[in-house]
């Protein structure tokens, strides 16, 4: 969906965080017939589950002995589909204004704006930032030959690709690439140990072979240069001279690390890098209108666990339902009696 900078999502509830405490907010909110938007700096939902450990499985779901991570967010996906949650994903939730009727204006790194009565901040450990390597120009050919997130593949096919890092991701592109791309396409990492995968450290040297994919061990990209965009990187090797070497794309995937970022700039009351909120009743923040559920709040006994995210959620939407519809009172009804009644 493209939308206008100008324009204004407006909904219900403004979820910031589409981890799995999020979407399960959705799912609360709907059966209460509240609608909601999510926000979230990284381009899929599921916050850590999906961007951390998608193949792990988790035991503590109640009902579900173990269930894979990526399947529990497509299963939470699933459950609040009904309700017809909005997205803004890939964009940063970076202010928040109040305005003279109470509501509250989000709006998030590429300007989109967004407004609601309620905000509720899932913003688990903060947005993942990536990690960037030291070089000093670095910042000139950020989006203009530098990516540390791939989010649409097809558009680099046919470029001379170069990316960066030891971990799963780095290999995992590099082998996606090399298999689809008849250009070249080369991986860089420090050392000859890589955390990735077995299995796709193996594929990787297969394509080596086969000569689709150049492969440089204890090396780094020491510098990068170009006018207006990325035209070459310069590669540091042990025992080696310096190599210049050509490309349009070079991507640093050296991990995510999660800030809280533009969020403790918020007025919010902030303990250990963490939203202090009132766990005596709804999970509100000093700010009213304002809750914080999940991995991002703090109070006496908090564990960050999924499950203790889902009941904060299911408790804030209740108070959220009487910031929302002053003058109505709402009666709990098991889903058993009234089922699943989803948006148009
Ligand atoms: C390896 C590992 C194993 C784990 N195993 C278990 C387990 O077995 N059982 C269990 O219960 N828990 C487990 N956890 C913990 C569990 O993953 C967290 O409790 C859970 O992810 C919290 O969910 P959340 O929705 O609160 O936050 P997250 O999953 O952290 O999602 C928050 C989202 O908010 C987004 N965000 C933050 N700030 C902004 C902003 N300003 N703008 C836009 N978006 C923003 C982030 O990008 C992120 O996607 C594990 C964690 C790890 C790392």
């Amino acid at each position: 969906m493209h939308i206008e900078k100008d324009s204004m999502i407006k909904t219900d509830i403004i979820i910031i965080g589409a981890g799995p405490v999020g979407l399960f907010t959705v799912f609360e909110a709907g059966l209460m017939k509240l609608k909601c938007h999510l926000i979230d700096a990284i381009p899929q939902a599921g916050g850590q589950l999906s961007e951390i450990y998608p193949k792990k499985p988790i035991y503590d779901i109640p009902g579900y002995p173990s269930i894979l991570a990526g399947e529990l967010v497509e299963k939470l996906l699933e459950q609040s589909a009904p309700f017809k949650p909005g997205f803004t994903l890939g964009e940063r939730a970076e202010t928040i204004s109040k305005q003279k009727d109470g509501s509250f204006v989000v709006m998030t790194s590429k300007g989109t704006k967004h407004q609601a009565p309620v905000v509720i901040i899932a913003g688990g450990l903060g947005s993942f930032e990536p990690r960037k390597p030291q070089i000093e120009t670095l910042s000139k050919f950020e989006n203009k030959g530098i990516a540390y997130i791939v989010k649409d593949p097809e558009t680099y096919l046919g470029k001379k690709l170069f990316i960066s890092g030891g971990g799963d991701s780095a290999l995992d592109w590099a082998i996606y690439f090399a298999q689809r791309n008849n250009s070249s396409v080369g991986l860089v990492h420090r050392s000859d140990a890589f955390r990735a995968h077995k299995d796709s450290l193996e594929k990787a040297y297969q394509l080596q072979e086969e000569g689709k994919l150049e492969l440089y061990t204890h090396a780094e990209v020491i510098a990068l240069e170009g006018e207006e965009k990325l035209k070459s990187i310069t590669l540091k090797q042990k025992d080696q001279e310096d190599k210049k070497v050509e490309v349009d794309v070079w991507f640093p995937l050296f991990g995510l690390s999660p800030k809280l970022g533009p969020i403790a700039n918020w007025g919010l009351d902030i303990e250990k890098n963490a939203i202090k909120v009132d766990h005596t009743l709804d999970y509100q923040t000093n700010i009213p209108g304002i809750f914080a559920v999940g991995d991002v709040n703090i109070y006496p006994g908090k564990l960050k666990l999924i499950l203790c995210g889902f009941h904060e959620a299911t408790l804030a939407v209740q108070t959220a339902y009487k910031i929302i519809y002053p003058d109505k009172r709402f009666t709990l009804k098991y889903t058993t009696v009234q089922g699943i009644q989803g948006f148009e």
